[in-house]
Order: structure tokens, then sequence, then C-alpha cells
């Protein structure tokens, strides 16, 4: 089964149906999501890890449960880029705590983004290194977010700089999220034992450069994500995203290494499960 690498399912635009579209993706072959815990900022947090324990949770003997109806849920933490001027110590405090439950598998998005006017970059990289802090010491693997400037390759360089120094001596890998950047950045990633992600980007008539990058990359190091409710692939493009359409990037992927979309969901699967250090999930 496939694997949405990172999706806000604790979105509200997935208020009024979220249970609905938890089904259709288990209907379309997803077995399990990773449910960003970033919110609309720390103060929202928690929400990812209340999402997975709340369908988790459903009694065996319910018509649908995980395994059996709707994929399996596991939780992220972290503060994003724009939102680390609001990372104070009791924010941080909170990102320790989350990061300990067992459901919480991984820190993150945080990173860095000079995309948007916001958050100073100063303040965005100190974030993100005492963020990096806590998840060594929780031994979490982060998810990284990473957008530079039009044209530019700023955050990336000052982003790998930060994770050469900080994150690689522990070992613990990651993910780069919605990967959109070039060979070398692809390169210098997978040397710091990071996977690669792609959302719905891939599936986009202008992002021939991404798709000559993603063929070249070796199977070991991919995922393959939605970042729902956001960037719907081909041929959903504009609506609201859901985990369900992931399919349509697994497909994307899996002409452009010339192997079967079974395939491309194992190796997936099989990356997310041996960077967690995950038992063979559900439908596995
Ligand atoms: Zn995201």
């Amino acid at each position: 089964m496939l694997i949405d690498s990172h999706a806000h399912l604790d979105s509200e635009r997935y208020a009024d149906d979220r249970e609905a579209m938890l089904r259709r993706a288990w209907e379309a072959g997803v077995g399990t999501v990773l449910s960003i815990g970033i919110g609309e900022g720390p103060s929202q947090m928690h929400q990812a890890l209340d999402i997975c324990r709340q369908f988790n949770a459903l009694p065996p003997e319910s018509e649908f449960r995980p395994g059996a109806g709707l994929p399996q849920l596991y939780a992220s933490a972290g503060i994003y880029p724009h939102n680390t001027h609001e990372a104070d110590n009791a924010a941080l405090a909170k990102l320790d705590r989350l990061l300990a439950e067992p459901e919480v598998i991984a820190c993150g998005e945080i990173g860095l983004d000079y995309y948007y006017e916001g958050t100073p970059h100063p303040m965005q990289r100190e974030s993100l290194i005492r963020q990096l802090e806590i998840a060594a010491n929780r031994k979490r693997p982060i998810v990284i977010h990473c957008r530079p400037k039009d044209g530019a390759t700023d955050a990336w360089d000052d982003l790998l700089d930060v994770l050469e120094k900080h994150w690689r001596p522990t070992g613990l890998g990651g993910i780069m999220h919605c990967f959109g950047s070039g060979w070398e950045q692809a390169q210098r990633s997978l040397d710091l034992g990071f996977l690669i992600s792609f959302s719905g980007v891939l599936t986009f008539p202008k992002a021939q450069p991404l798709r000559e990058v993603a063929a070249r990359l070796p199977l070991d190091s991919l995922l393959v994500e939605t970042d729902a409710p956001w960037l719907a692939p081909v041929p959903n493009r504009g609506k609201r995203n859901e985990p369900a359409w992931v399919s349509h990037t697994a497909r994307t992927l899996a002409g452009l290494h010339t192997v079967s979309e079974q395939e491309i969901a194992a190796e997936t699967t099989k990356n997310f499960f041996r960077l967690f250090h995950l038992g063979a999930g559900v439908g596995n």
C-alpha cells in the first residue's frame, strides 16, 4: 500500500468530512498517513496527534478502523519557519513533550522559508537549530521545509550548512518534504541521509526539470506525499487536496523509473518504515 508522508489532516478544510476523506484514502490504497503537526502556530501543534489518536483508537468492532477501512495515522510536531517568532521557551517545551509521545514519530515541518517575507532569516535559523537539538534528544527524524527566493538557492545553502553542522552527527536523517530544488541539493540531501519526498508538483506540466531530478534518484531514497490540503496533483489541480490523491504522484514517479505502481508503492513504503524504524505496517 501507499504512504502519504505529509498531510495536514488538522486543516479546517476537513472539518466536515475528515473521516470520509480518510476512508477515501484507504480505498485508494493509502495504508499510512503522516499527519503534520504545525497548525497555524505552536498553540495548535498538538492537533495532528489528537487526530491521530482519535482515528487510531477506533475499536476493532467498528466498521472502519485502521487496517480495515482507514489508514494507520502517525503524527509530527514542529514550529513552521514563519511561526518561529512564536518559538519561545513554552512553545519549545511543548514541542519536547509532544515528541516524547509514541505516535509522534517526526519533528516537523521545520526549516527555512525565504520565499515569503516574514520572520527574519536569522530568527528562522536560530529556531531551527533549537528544534534540531530537541529532536535529537528525543531521537526523532526531521521533516524539512525549504523554500528559497525565486531563482535563488539562498535558503538551501543556509539549510544544508545548518544540517551538516547540527544534524549529520545525530545520524537520525529525515525527509526533504515537497522537494522542488535541483540535482545538487538532492545529492547533498542524500549525503545527509535524507529521503526525498515528492508532492503533486511532480505532475504539473511545467515541472519537467523536477521530473528529471526524480528520475535520477535511487528508488531507496524516494517518498511520495500530498501536502494536503494544498498542491493537488493533476488531474485535480486547484482543488482541495487529500491523501487519496497521492496515487497520482506515485503513478508519475513510477513512470519516471519505468517500474509498476505497485513497485513504487512498495519501495516508498519500505523507505518510510526504515527511516522511522517502524515494523511492517498495515497492509504490508
Ligand atoms: Zn506541509
